[in-house]
């Protein structure tokens, strides 16, 4: 059985306690690889090596980083089949999306960072004749980068990427529960000519491996993607620390349909919106709001098209939901499911797990499921359930629905869907909420910026926000 290593100064090195935790293949729910047990003195070898690293590496001209970097997003792409398989057995997605978005979006992260960080500049404010100002921007140093599960090399190379690139070293913990690619991703630095010790990834628990970075001393800066309780956590730590925190967080996005919407065009994306990944993307909507005029077309358009979609085996192209990634997080969407009922919901359709014949019959599979007739403020409606269950349900007035929408402590995403300009905007305006799609969704340029409001996190990813997180700026004013 594969056993998988920590990266620590550039070598593969099993992990200090010398213990393994099983790995899950959720697909078929048998453990097929070993995930290091690590603790606080990997982290410390970690951190350790990075600091060594670190004086070398951040002074480093731009270009000669950028081309390691560049190197590296080449070899993924080189590897794409590999890396793709990798992350669909570790995760459960299907194949065909880790082909089409999940390894592509990760070649794009270091492609996009190396060149990005070329192009950041400093500023100068100057004061006519009596003072010039010159701002600079330095590297932090150690910057420690922990990603969730559900798009496990997307998300966590959207971390290091920029990390790296704008001169820090990293100590990364990928989840605990898909740290595959991040492995094989640690062999491919190794070959792009990484210098040792400027990444390093430690795989282990979030309450020891996670904990540690957060806590160490000489790590400043915390970059967080996961749940909101987790993100709780790290801040009662890092915050009396002054760490930099950039988290991302949960989300219960809406998902307002206006009658004058391209109808078709609003039913497929929204198929799309609530199941991609089995619902397990932060961005999915998950609360469906139909203007009542047309609720009833769009209601039986879009439940019979979910009817549609098959589930089951990652690894076959006709699936268009793979399993779930973990039993307990099964576990919790059907609890969900059943909370729903209790509350008062009716299911159009899906409600069950699926369990297949043969080889597959122990994996984790739940169908897509459309539920209706509950209130907006329900704990169904209010909670984040990260799974292929939406709630569908008719609103009369545009204020009524931002009333819903706005309604959750969550404020990630949002999407529209209407051909009235004017309201487009100001709909997009009175959205509680970082992000906005209109008649699209997950439509995504990396340099915008990436991040929610109130629980659904603090800062923003992408473009220069991320570079300017990981440096630090020093105002210098010359008197003239
Ligand atoms: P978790 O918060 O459980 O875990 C995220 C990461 O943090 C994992 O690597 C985890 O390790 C680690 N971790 C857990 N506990 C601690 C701790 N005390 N200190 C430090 N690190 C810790 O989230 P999930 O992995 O379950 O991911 C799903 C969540 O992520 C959802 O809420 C989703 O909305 C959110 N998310 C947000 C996104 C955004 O951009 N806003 C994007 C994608 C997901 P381990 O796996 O070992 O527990």
């Amino acid at each position: 059985m594969q056993h998988i290593q920590n990266l620590i100064n550039g070598q593969l090195v099993p992990p200090v306690s010398g213990t393994y935790i099983d790995n899950y293949n959720p697909a078929n729910g048998k453990v097929y690889s070993k995930i290091p047990d690590s603790d606080e003195r990997d982290v410390e070898a970690a951190v350790e090596a990075a600091r060594k690293a670190f004086p070398a590496w951040s002074v480093m001209a731009k270009e000669k980083r950028s081309a390691i970097l560049i190197k590296l997003s080449e070899l993924i792409e080189k590897n794409l089949e590999r890396f793709a398989i990798a992350e669909s057995i570790d995760n459960g997605k299907p194949l065909w999306l880790s082909r089409s978005v999940d390894i592509p979006r990760a070649v794009s992260n270091f492609h996009f960072y190396a060149t990005a960080a070329l192009h950041l500049h400093d500023e100068s404010h100057s004061m006519g004749a009596l003072a010039i100002n010159y701002t600079t921007r330095t590297p932090i140093g150690v910057a420690g980068c922990i990603s969730p599960w559900n798009l496990p090399l997307y998300l966590f190379t959207w971390k290091i990427a920029p990390a790296l690139a704008s001169g820090n070293c990293v100590v990364a913990k990928p989840s605990e529960i898909t740290p595959m690619t991040a492995y094989l991703l640690a062999e491919l630095s190794i070959e792009a000519g990484m210098p040792a010790g400027v990444l390093n990834i430690v795989h282990g628990l979030g309450h020891k491996v996670g904990k540690a970075i957060v806590s160490h001393p000489l790590i400043p800066a915390v970059s967080f993607t996961g749940g909101t309780k987790t993100g709780e956590e790290i801040s009662r730590i890092a915050a009396p620390m002054f760490k930099k925190l950039s988290l991302e967080l949960g989300g219960k996005n809406p998902n307002i349909i206006f009658a004058d919407c391209d109808f078709d065009k609003a039913v497929q994306t929204t198929v799309r919106s609530s199941f991609s990944n089995q619902g397990e993307i932060c961005l999915c909507g998950s609360r469906i709001f139909v203007e009542r005029s047309i609720y009833d077309k769009f209601k039986v358009a879009f439940v019979e098209q979910v009817k549609a979609l098959k589930v089951g085996d990652p690894m076959k192209d006709e699936n268009w939901l793979g399993a779930i990634v973990s039993k307990p997080h099964m576990e919790k969407i059907l609890s969900y499911i059943a909370l729903a009922q209790k509350e008062g919901g009716t299911i159009l359709t899906g409600g069950k797990q699926v369990k297949p014949e043969g080889e597959l019959s122990e994996g984790y599979y739940i169908q897509p499921t459309v539920i209706e007739g509950l209130a907006y403020d329900c704990r169904t409606n209010q909670e984040e359930i990260f799974g292929p269950v939406v709630t569908i349900q008719p609103f009369d007035t545009e204020e009524e629905v931002l009333t819903y929408a706005n309604s959750t402590t969550y404020g990630l995403a949002a999407t529209v869907w209407t051909q009235h300009l004017t309201r487009a905007h100001r709909v997009a305006a009175s959205l509680h909420s970082g992000i906005v799609w209109i008649n699209t969704w997950l439509l995504r340029d990396l340099r915008t910026p990436f991040g929610g409001v109130k629980n659904s996190g603090v800062g923003r990813e992408g473009g220069f926000e991320a570079l300017k997180f990981f440096t630090e700026e020093k105002n210098i004013c010359i008197k003239l």
